[in-house]
């Protein structure tokens, strides 16, 4: 690997980035009220979480499925972000929303469709928020990190990597493959910090617990899990969907995990 690029190189000073350690980014797929996604920030809150995720804009495969609450839902967001105090994680599929809400929004999130999608890819490098670039299902390493240098040549350096899986032969039985190789190879060859989405890796709740442990002994920065209050009512992925207290046993593995300190 070349040795010039800036994902080699680069300090990223973002206090997120910086003190990312083993952070934990929760909540729903998408929504459909305030109401449904003000309780699961709620409680999510409750539990220690920092980082709300959840989908305004979602890139479906089918044009037929449910969209997302589009502008309304990141307006919601930002009412949450307001009366609760959390950051808010959230994926922007166009540049006209980038130029609308980028700035507004903690976390900017690529999608794992759009890691290719340069022209998006610059236009976030231009905001100050962070951007979490998640792999895309059929990207390799090399892909992945010159996508993250498209983001950090426009001088935003705030750059989380995600591996959220990819696309193998055994798609029947599991959404797609978690790549847990990909942790130690980033952390060898990149500066960039990486976390995990073992949710989208799977596609199944009972996968997700076990994954994430795995991924935080692989030395995974973090995790971006889905999780919902009711996963059953879950307007999108709710087959991937954890409920409170698998997420509340992945929180105390990850605790434990620090207190023992192992790098
Ligand atoms: C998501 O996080 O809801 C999502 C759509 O993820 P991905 O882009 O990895 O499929
Ligand atoms: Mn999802």
């Amino acid at each position: 690997m070349d040795k010039d690029y800036l994902y080699n190189s680069i300090n990223v000073n973002n206090d997120f980035v910086n003190n990312i350690d083993k952070v934990i980014i929760a909540g729903p797929c998408t929504f459909s009220s305030y109401e449904e996604v003000y309780l699961i920030a709620k409680e999510l809150k409750e539990l220690g979480i920092k980082y709300f995720r959840a989908g305004a804009y979602k890139g479906r495969t089918n044009p037929y499925s449910f969209q997302g609450l589009q502008d309304e839902g990141i307006e919601i967001l930002l009412k949450i972000k307001e009366e609760l105090g959390l950051c808010i994680v959230t994926e922007l599929l166009t540049i006209d929303q980038v130029k609308r809400y980028g700035n507004l929004i903690d976390v900017i999130q690529i999608g794992s469709r759009n890691m290719f999608n340069y022209e998006l890819l610059k236009e976030v490098g231009k905001t100050n928020s962070l951007v979490l670039l998640k792999r895309s299902f059929g990207a390799t390493y090399k892909e992945w990190l010159l996508a993250s240098e498209y983001i950090l040549k426009e001088g935003n350096h705030n750059v989380i990597l995600c591996e959220r899986g990819i696309r193998s032969f055994n798609s029947e039985e599991t959404r797609n493959v978690l790549d847990i190789q990909a942790v130690p190879y980033i952390k060898n060859n990149s500066k960039l910090p990486i976390i995990v989405d073992p949710s989208h890796a799977s596609g199944e709740a009972y996968i997700v617990e076990s994954m994430s442990k795995a991924s935080l002994v692989a030395g995974s920065d973090g995790l971006i899990i889905e999780v919902h209050t009711d996963p059953k009512i879950s307007k999108c992925d709710s087959r991937q969907t954890i409920d409170i207290d698998t997420l509340k046993r992945i929180i105390e593995f990850k605790d434990k995990l620090k207190e023992l300190d192992i790098k």
